[in-house]
């Protein structure tokens, strides 16, 4: 591929519904533009875009793909993404690096759940759009349904700029409502039939009412009933995108080459180049935001948005830039990390194939692999001049599942392999819980974590089993007591002998664990005073109901006795621990579980499907607030309730709904949960 300046390049994220045919339309463009020279094919795992195992097995993108292609004289990079709400991490990070973007929609299933989530991603982004109305072929094809569905859901802005010709079965051709063209198969020009006519006068009479708007001399011109021009309207259009006052909508079939030039046409006419979308970034040393120029011949700032980890060629970071030129075997700064970043050979990727290019100019995006610090996120700049800029924002994980290694050797490289995970994947995160000794990978759903583990596994030859996440119990008293334990033992020559009274104090909830002493007289000789304690604190970890630690008891050594030859340091401590025992099994002992606070944010419409659930959880709700549609529920739930609350909530709200959950407090369990889970720690 050549060298294209800012001006000829557009930077296009596909988004959609999952199954709406991302895939399938970017591989139509490759072929078109003749980036490949054989049309693949999701249902046959031969497209350039879905390449890795995880995905042909699935059918489903899960990783971002880039796409370019050549059309005209510009360098088109599409950014296929996945559907799958998992995914979202993908999407965002492709979103941050566009300067627009295609909803593709599916013209027999309509607006989707995942269609209203992009949108609103686009949106939050203020990334202008094309809607590609897909599958028109298919049976139950209807674009005007989709039409209505996409205008009540996502907005009267979005108007036809193209109409379909036939449909289903006898989907022939689309219609350009400027130029008042029609195209077949293979954008074959073809004749409009008269029928068609009448619509195509509505439809293009009401986007020329939406879009002259933007400039005085056309809508002084559309007043006075004078002609506009196709090339005035060409330029109205772009414009009005541009300001999102307008989101046009094509047709098409990605799978019958209807209308796949037509829109890469589209693509070139009306989405901002590079130069179009102003960018700013923060100067690190002044703290002050700067105008990035999005020329070559500035010095150069970058963004990595993404990082995979490659068995064979180690890390891969793609970047996108957004001024200067970056090279080959050079050196950029790498403002975020503070330190200078030695470049090697840059590529160019397409699909799974890197290309080595010299140079990537502004507005292109390119990958360089085995770099010493760079992870995504980071802006690579020019020393002098250390801007930064805006990271890629990524949804917070929020299902957390055990890893148990397979075997010994997957357990030795489970430590370094689970960070290479997450580097790779920002919606990934992995810690050990303390309470429970176990490591948790946490992530976006169910889907998500499976194919981690199995990339572990095809990437670097690591097996793990993933399990819910243990509990982290606690154990304490109801009632105060008194404890005695002689510990007492003559074999031959030297005895053992240690004597305590233990007095145990339940404390109020979250208080800890206390150990004093009030001994008179030297009952207790006072060099074995930590003895006991030691005891007692190594007895705290394992309480007498399900072996979990004890907390918010007070433990007051008062009494005991010694002997002055059989005495010792590990006397007074068995006698310690066991005295504590003893006193834990007399204190009317409970089990005490996790109460997280939950907050979850849905449309209200499920309010009452989501307080439901959350009863049947033991779950107490707090509040409730309303913001514009949306419900916003505040409640305490155990923390045993909430371990697929992300699996749940996303299949009562059918994806709508999203949750933050953090440590509140321990409770009671309530005794006839608290007694199974008391049967099944005793079972383990
Ligand atoms: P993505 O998840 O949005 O990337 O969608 P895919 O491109 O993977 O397509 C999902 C399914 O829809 C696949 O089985 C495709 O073959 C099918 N598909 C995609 N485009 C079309 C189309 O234009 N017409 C028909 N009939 N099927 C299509």
């Amino acid at each position: 591929m050549h060298h294209y300046g800012a001006e000829k390049i557009r930077n296009v994220v596909l988004i959609s519904h999952s199954g709406a045919g991302k895939t399938s339309l970017a591989e139509a463009v490759l072929f078109a533009s003749g980036a490949v020279n054989r049309l693949g094919s999701v249902a046959d795992g031969t497209t350039t875009s879905d390449y890795e195992p995880e995905e042909i097995k699935r059918r489903i993108s899960i990783n971002l793909s880039l796409l370019p292609c050549q059309w005209n004289d510009t360098k088109l990079n599409l950014i296929d993404t996945p559907g799958y709400p998992d995914f979202v991490g993908e999407v965002k990070a492709s979103l941050r690096v566009s300067e627009s973007g295609v909803i593709v929609v599916c013209a027999a299933s309509g607006v989707e759940v995942g269609t209203e989530q992009v949108w609103k991603y686009a949106n939050e982004t203020v990334l202008p759009c094309l809607i590609f109305v897909n599958k028109m072929d298919r049976d139950n094809a209807d674009f005007f349904r989709t039409l209505d569905e996409i205008q009540s859901k996502l907005g009267k802005k979005c108007l036809p700029i193209q109409l379909p010709i036939g449909s289903q079965k006898d989907f022939v051709g689309v219609m350009d409502l400027v130029t008042l063209k029609s195209y077949g198969i293979s954008s074959q020009e073809i004749e409009t039939p008269a029928a068609l006519l009448e619509l195509c006068k509505t439809h293009r009479e009401r986007l020329v009412e939406a879009v002259v708007e933007v400039d005085d001399e056309l809508i002084t011109k559309y007043l006075d009933g004078k002609d506009i021009s196709t090339e005035e309207l060409r330029r109205a259009i772009k414009q009005t995108i541009l300001l999102r006052k307008i989101v046009p909508v094509l047709a098409g079939s990605a799978l019958r080459n209807i209308g796949v030039t037509l829109f890469m046409n589209l693509i070139l006419d009306y989405l901002p180049t590079p130069q179009e979308k102003g960018v700013t970034a923060i100067n690190r040393t002044t703290g002050v935001k700067e105008e990035v120029e999005p020329t070559s011949t500035v010095p150069l700032t970058a963004l990595v948005f993404k990082t995979s980890a490659d068995p064979y060629i180690g890390k891969l970071n793609y970047f996108r830039v957004y001024s200067g030129v970056i090279s080959s075997n050079s050196q950029v700064w790498n403002a975020t990390k503070n330190s200078m970043e030695r470049i090697g050979q840059l590529f160019v990727i397409r699909g799974k194939n890197q290309e080595p290019v010299p140079q990537v100019n502004a507005g292109d995006i390119g990958a360089v692999a085995k770099l010493a610090l760079a992870t995504t996120g980071d802006t690579f700049t020019s020393r002098e001049r250390p801007l930064i800029l805006a990271s890629v924002e990524f949804p917070k994980p929020v299902l957390s599942m055990a890893v148990y290694p397979k075997s010994k050797a997957d357990l030795d490289k489970m430590s370094t392999v689970l960070p290479r995970l997450c580097e790779e994947d920002p919606t990934l995160q992995v810690r050990r819980e303390v309470d429970t000794n176990e490591i948790l990978l946490s992530g976006i759903g169910e889907t998500h974590l499976d194919v981690a583990a199995e990339k572990m596994l095809r990437k670097f030859g690591v097996e793990v089993k993933l399990e819910s996440p243990k509990v982290p119990y606690k154990e304490t008293i109801t009632v105060a007591v008194e404890s005695e334990y002689k510990h007492k033992k003559q074999t031959g020559g030297h005895g053992q002998y240690g004597h305590v009274f233990l007095e145990l104090e339940p404390l109020p909830r979250g208080t800890g664990f206390e150990f004093t002493e009030r001994i008179v007289g030297g009952a207790v000789p006072r060099n074995y005073v930590p003895a006991v304690e030691k005891g007692v604190n190594e007895a705290k970890h394992e309480g007498v109901l399900g072996g979990y630690p004890v907390v918010d008891v007070k433990v007051t050594l008062f009494d005991g006795s010694y002997h002055p030859v059989d005495s010792s340091d590990i006397s007074f401590k068995i006698a310690g621990a066991q005295a504590l025992k003893k006193g834990l099994s007399q204190g009317q002992p409970v089990l005490l579980e996790p109460i997280m606070n939950l907050t979850v944010t849905a449309p209200e419409n499920f309010t009452g499907d989501i307080i439901g659930d959350l009863n049947t959880k033991r779950g107490r709700v707090l509040g409730m607030r309303r913001e514009d549609s949306i419900s916003i529920i505040d409640a305490q739930v155990p923390l045993a309730e909430t371990l697929r609350y992300a699996v749940d909530l996303r299949s009562i709200t059918q994806g709508r709904g999203s949750y933050t959950a953090e440590f509140s407090h321990y409770e009671e369990v309530p005794p006839h949960i608290a007694q199974r889970i008391i049967a099944e720690a005793k079972k383990a």
